[in-house]
């Protein structure tokens, strides 16, 4: 029979990619997704329950209806530079996504949840590249709703022995390469998307928050992974559970590779033969200056590598949601 997996905010970006690998392995996702950012023709490999994660009842009604025994759990807000500005959004959906869930999960008796963490938690790093044994200082409220939900998941697994893996994205890029799915965030803020935005004409010159950063090119680097890595991932996550995986799990996902601002400009002409306008603007609160992971843990316990994540790979895959 069929793994049944309860994916939370599986009508976004990375969750619909993750729904997309699920089916593909042979499991089966029920969405869970209050569609608030998400997308409904995003999810396309099982049904939709259009609920808030922070409704446990309804968190648990969908586990126990769908016979759902794991839970991929995306949803949440992401915009790092929105948390510095309204603090209690964040906190609000985010911690109180995870009390849901948790919630919803006892209830149902469910006792393996994988978690979308950030390389946010981990702040302006000491030392790079960032490995699991960094320390984690988020400078922002997203970061640190992120950390907050690794500890709930770490203080359950101390108290009841709730199963979990915690993965830590560095920045999610790309799209489906079959074209099937790719990102659409309103309003978009993400890089790519801008860059290539303004290459399609479709923005104004591509604004680069900071060129004064203590990097070669005073534009911040940081490690872009292609979403398709990220969903295989997932999948990885779910066999590490259901395989009598224990304990708390952290792993970085990342490529392993740092790109600057400017780098990436450039890439994106090069991809798509169309100039990039870029304009000098100051810098994003929140943005420290680089971010590049050690992919090695990840590697090593589950032999799991990026394997689409060069970025002329990611650019090429996202273009044609540009008209590119
Ligand atoms: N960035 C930029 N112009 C934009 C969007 C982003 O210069 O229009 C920079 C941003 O300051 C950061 C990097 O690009 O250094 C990646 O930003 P993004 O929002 O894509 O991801 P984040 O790193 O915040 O998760």
């Amino acid at each position: 029979r069929d793994l049944r997996v309860l994916v939370t905010g599986g009508a976004g970006f990375i969750g619909s990619h993750a729904c997309k690998a699920l089916a593909a392995a042979g499991a089966r996702p029920v969405v869970l997704d209050d569609l608030s950012t998400g997308h409904a023709d995003a999810v396309r490999w099982g049904p939709l329950v259009r609920a808030d994660v922070r409704d446990r009842a309804a968190v648990r009604a969908a586990l126990t209806e769908h016979e759902a025994t794991c839970v991929l759990h995306f949803a949440g807000k992401a915009y790092v530079d929105e948390s510095v500005r309204d603090p209690a959004k964040y906190y609000d959906n985010n911690v109180g996504g995870m009390i849901g869930l948790l919630a919803g999960c006892t209830a149902a008796g469910v006792d393996r949840i994988v978690f979308s963490s950030s390389c946010a938690t981990y702040g302006v790093p000491e030392r790079l590249p960032i490995t699991e044994a960094t320390p984690q200082r988020p400078i922002t409220p997203y970061g640190r709703t992120k950390l907050i939900c690794e500890q709930m998941l770490r203080d359950h697994d101390d108290a009841h022995g709730l199963r979990h893996v915690s993965l830590r994205y560095f920045n999610a890029a790309g799209a489906d390469p079959e074209g099937e799915i790719g990102e659409r965030h309103d309003p978009e803020t993400h890089l790519i998307p801008r860059a290539l935005l303004a290459a399609a004409g479709q923005a104004p010159a591509l604004k680069v928050f900071g060129t004064d950063y203590p990097t070669p090119d005073g534009t911040c680097i940081r490690d872009y992974i292609h979403v398709s890595d990220l969903a295989r991932a997932h999948v990885r996550a779910i066999e590490h559970l259901m395989m009598g995986g224990g304990g708390s799990l952290a792993l970085n996902l990342g490529s392993g590779k740092g790109l600057s601002v400017h780098e990436i400009a450039a890439t994106v002409e090069a991809v798509t033969g169309r100039a990039v306008p870029v304009e000098a603007a100051p810098r994003r609160p929140g943005d420290p200056p680089e971010l590049t992971a050690d992919p090695g843990l990840a590697a090593r316990l589950w032999g799991f590598r990026s394997e689409r994540s060069g970025i002329a790979e990611i650019v090429r895959d996202a273009a044609p949601w540009f008209g590119l």
